[in-house]
């Protein structure tokens, strides 16, 4: 079965960090924007079956419960949707309540996905989020209240001015939050951001390597200690609450994405909307919205199978591997596996391999190694 995204790129105000498609100013776009979704899903071809739809930002809250709505109910005419399909909402907390989250789950929405960032005020400021740190707390009591029981929270560490200390203070806001997910990323500096821009003019510093290291082992032990299993890179779960949809980009299944800048992964394409807004509601539903298109051939389709499986704890299945390409990761990678396992960055499961601790910590290299010219 295949997942389905919908990408909604209104934002109250940029946060200095994020270069995502996403557009504060521009909500007298949105009408037009639920109508162009709604017209690009229609003219997908009809009758698959999906199990997870993933409305993602962007602040997907920012749309009226009746404009997403709208949008689930084109899906649903669309698509044939599993009874027990994941169908998420990202939301941040200055746009959530619980009415609205109650309107949400008469829809059907069953889980919610909230970019808190950090539980500390000062924190929140530099990183220009429009809420505060009680904000995000009440926040994820009212989508309990609301009713949605499945709930994820962003968290970041590695920031300009935060410590282990602060780290672990979030840690345990999280405990007492009735929360089952989470993903705790370290904060990758992109360019041309206003973050990055203060770094470059020296006003102010990211903590060192060795710091950033320390912060990202207190976030493992807490969560731990907590109950929540690693289950990828950066994504925590209790209570088997893994992001169905999210597995599927690392378990290499389609996944099709609907709105500005959504990406796609269907019969062997992969390709991304314009993520022009005005340019989307004129021409959504129509070839030429797709800013780039690229088949992959093979050799392409191993290699992003084998990268994507070790971003996950399971790592790489080497049975499943072969009922999908017909030979083993033996043909394929024997020295790139050699290697790897020699330098203990990979070790071997019953059902193949994965990346170790050490792995982990020079992913990319990991990675690049399965990447050949
Ligand atoms: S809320 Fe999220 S998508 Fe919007 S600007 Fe901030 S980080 Fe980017």
């Amino acid at each position: 079965m295949i997942g389905l995204y919908v990408h909604v790129p209104f934002c109250v105000k940029k946060c200095r960090y994020c270069d995502f498609p996403s557009y504060s100013g521009v909500e007298s776009y949105i009408d037009a924007y639920v109508d162009a979704v709604c017209r690009e899903i229609s003219l997908f071809p009809r009758g698959e079956q999906a199990d997870t739809v993933y409305f993602g930002g962007g602040t997907p809250s920012l749309l009226r419960a009746g404009q997403i709505g709208s949008i689930m109910k084109c899906i649903e005419a669309h698509f044939d949707i599993a009874a027990d399909a994941e169908i998420t909402v990202e939301a941040n907390p200055d746009s959530v309540s619980c009415q609205y989250v109650r309107e949400l789950a008469a829809l059907g929405i069953n889980r919610m996905s909230l970019g808190i960032q950090s539980f500390d005020d000062g924190m929140l400021r530099f990183l220009g989020r429009v809420h505060t740190a009680d904000e995000g707390k009440r926040a994820v009591q009212a989508v309990w209240d609301g009713g949605v029981r499945n709930i994820s929270i962003d968290l970041m560490y590695g920031l300009p001015g935060q410590t282990e200390e602060m780290v672990r203070a979030d840690m345990e806001v999280l405990a007492s939050l009735p929360v089952c997910h989470a993903s705790i990323y370290s904060l990758i500096v992109e360019e041309h951001t206003p973050l990055w821009d203060d770094l470059r003019k020296g006003r102010c510093l990211l903590p060192n390597d060795e710091e950033i290291e320390q912060m990202g082992q207190a976030v493992h032990r807490a969560m731990h200690r907590l109950g929540f299993s690693h289950y990828e890179i950066s994504s925590y779960a209790k209570d088997g609450c893994l992001s169905r949809h999210n597995c599927k980009y690392w378990q290499y299944e389609p996944y099709v994405g609907f709105g500005p800048s959504a990406h796609s992964f269907y019969h062997d394409e992969r390709w991304a909307n314009i993520a022009n807004i005005p340019l989307y509601i004129r021409k959504a539903g129509r070839e030429d919205a797709a800013a780039e298109r690229v088949v992959i051939d093979r050799n392409r389709a191993v290699e992003d199978y084998c990268f994507l499986a070790l971003r996950m704890r399971k790592g790489i299945d080497y049975a499943d591997f072969r009922q999908r390409f017909g030979c083993s990761v033996e043909d394929e990678f024997a020295d790139v596996l050699h290697r790897l396992l020699a330098q203990k960055m990979l070790e071997a499961t019953p059902a193949g391999c994965r990346m170790t601790a050490l792995g982990r910590d020079y992913g990319n290299y990991v990675f690049s190694q399965f990447i050949r010219e």
